[in-house]
């Protein structure tokens, strides 16, 4: 068990302003507790001690000059180690990029430097993201900090157990088919998942470009609100992030959520749904009710088709994306007597299992003969899920949904049956393939203490709507009940 994180984004910026400490003081801090307490939950993968001492130092003068500060104006943050940092070492917790250090920064570190943030480390994953429980990392799984038997969800389990131990006050995910989602639920911490295309993708290494997407972990939903204000928003860097207008969060959370309609598809509450999962839900979804929102059952067909369809396609781009992975531009390389001896030997050894059964997979996907019955397709049900969404969303406002069917697995549970791992994320790819953003955020605890997350979806863009309701939902004791 852990303490509870003490430090949120407003409490670091009163407690500088009031000179209560300073951002040194407030680093030095952070890494001593990370130092007592990674060595059991390795959440942490590498920790970049002078860039953060040096952002402090600048905060630290502008606070001397009594200069304006931004918005996370020395906020201590971790950050999957899947997005870029400059000369700090970023390896997708893959032995493929055991010594690999980027040469330029995400757009997304950019911006939270920009807006004042310390950026601490880098945190543990599964390899390339890929995986429910952090126990595909190549460098050893992620404990829970709730219960320390227990993973804590994947594949971006460093950045929740980070927040959730207070060893960050706010992190970095990303999210493919559930990756920030499930662990904020496993974790007990708000995880938000924003729309494909608002936060710039530039400098984070690719699992699935067409679902890949980075987003914030934090204890709080106002501190959700400042992270994704400053990330969010166009880059040239990034084709596919999108020209819309970002607006002010943390003005949009406070609105009421009287007469917003919420949708309730019984899709998502059958066969597989743990009983205390449901409860604790369908009592979030009755407090929604009672501040004033309106339910709206809802049926969304093609649900049963999402684990399936993320499966193929989401392995058939990594089977691309990984390709670039040959030991000849950059990463580990093991020698060969030919040329295909080194592809080989450096792929045997560099990558670990989940990521070769998956290259195989979504080659298989996408060779001649298969293209059509398979990748084709999985895009023709990817268009039919997304549909299920257009339709609900002409009728509500938001989707509630469970996050996950159970509460945090053991450790080694799953490891010996992939699909039983995959259906870990079987309400979060939902809205993975159809592009809309989705929020966890915590709906209470099981008989022995393990949280429970209440996933809301949004259509495009609209993350305003759904942090407005998670911050009504917070406001009135919702992560508790
Ligand atoms: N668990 C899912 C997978 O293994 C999702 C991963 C993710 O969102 N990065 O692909």
């Amino acid at each position: 068990m852990t303490a509870a994180p003490t430090w949120t984004i407003t409490s670091v910026r009163d407690a500088l302003l009031a000179k209560k400490t300073s951002a040194h003081e407030l680093v030095k801090d952070f890494y001593d507790q990370i130092e007592r307490r990674n060595p059991e939950l390795n959440a942490f993968l590498a920790l970049c001690p002078e860039r953060a001492y040096a952002q402090a130092g600048r905060v630290d003068a502008a606070i001397t000059k009594g200069q304006p500060l931004p918005p996370l104006a020395g906020v201590p943050v971790a950050v999957k180690d899947v997005i870029s940092a400059q000369g700090v070492r970023t390896t997708c917790g893959s032995k493929i990029l055991e010594n690999y250090t980027p040469p330029y920064d995400a757009t997304a570190i950019e911006r939270l430097e920009k807006a004042g943030a310390v950026v601490l480390g880098k945190t543990n994953c599964d390899e390339f993201a890929m995986g429910s429980s952090n126990e595909n990392s190549a460098y050893g799984p992620v404990r829970n900090p709730v219960a320390l038997d227990r993973v804590p969800g994947g594949s971006s389990g460093g950045s929740a157990a980070a927040v959730a131990a207070g060893l960050a006050v706010v992190a970095l995910g990303t999210d493919t088919g559930g990756s920030i989602r499930q662990p904020g639920a496993y974790c007990g911490i708000p995880a938000l998942m924003p729309t494909y295309g608002r936060v710039s993708r530039y400098g984070l290494i690719a699992f699935a470009s067409s679902l890949d997407r980075i987003g914030p972990f934090a204890t709080n939903i106002s501190d959700t609100a400042t992270v994704i204000s400053v990330t969010a928003g166009y880059d040239s860097n990034d084709s596919t992030s999108a020209a819309v207008a970002v607006p002010d969060y943390l003005a949009e959370i406070e609105k009421p959520v009287l007469g917003l309609r919420i949708g309730v598809p019984e899709d998502y509450f059958g066969a597989g749904l743990d009983p205390e999962v449901k409860t604790k839900v369908q009592a979030g979804i009755s407090l929604l009710e009672k501040l004033g929102c309106k339910r709206v059952p809802l049926k969304m067909p093609h649900t049963d088709y999402a684990i399936a369809t993320y499966y193929i396609v989401a392995t058939a781009e990594a089977s691309s994306n990984l390709a670039r992975y040959d030991g000849v531009r950059y990463g580990l390389r093991v020698q060969g007597n030919t040329l295909m001896e080194m592809y080989r030997k450096t792929r045997e050894r560099g990558f670990g299992p989940e990521v070769k059964r998956r290259i195989m997979l979504g080659t298989y996907a996408l060779s001649s003969g298969y293209y059509d019955a398979y990748y084709l397709r999985a895009q023709k049900v990817r268009s039919l899920i997304a549909r299920d969404f257009a339709s609900a969303f002409e009728k509500v406002d938001a989707i509630v949904t469970p996050t996950t069917p159970t509460a945090a697995f053991k450790l080694g549970e799953k490891t010996a049956d992939p699909l039983q791992m995959y259906l870990a994320d079987i309400y979060t790819v939902t809205g993975s393939l159809a592009g809309v953003p989705g929020i966890s955020v915590p709906c209470g605890k099981t008989a022995t203490g393990l949280p429970i997350g209440m996933q809301i979806f949004g259509s495009h863009f609209d993350e305003a709507r759904i942090l407005q309701l998670a911050r009504a939902f917070e406001k009135a004791g919702g992560f508790s009940i």
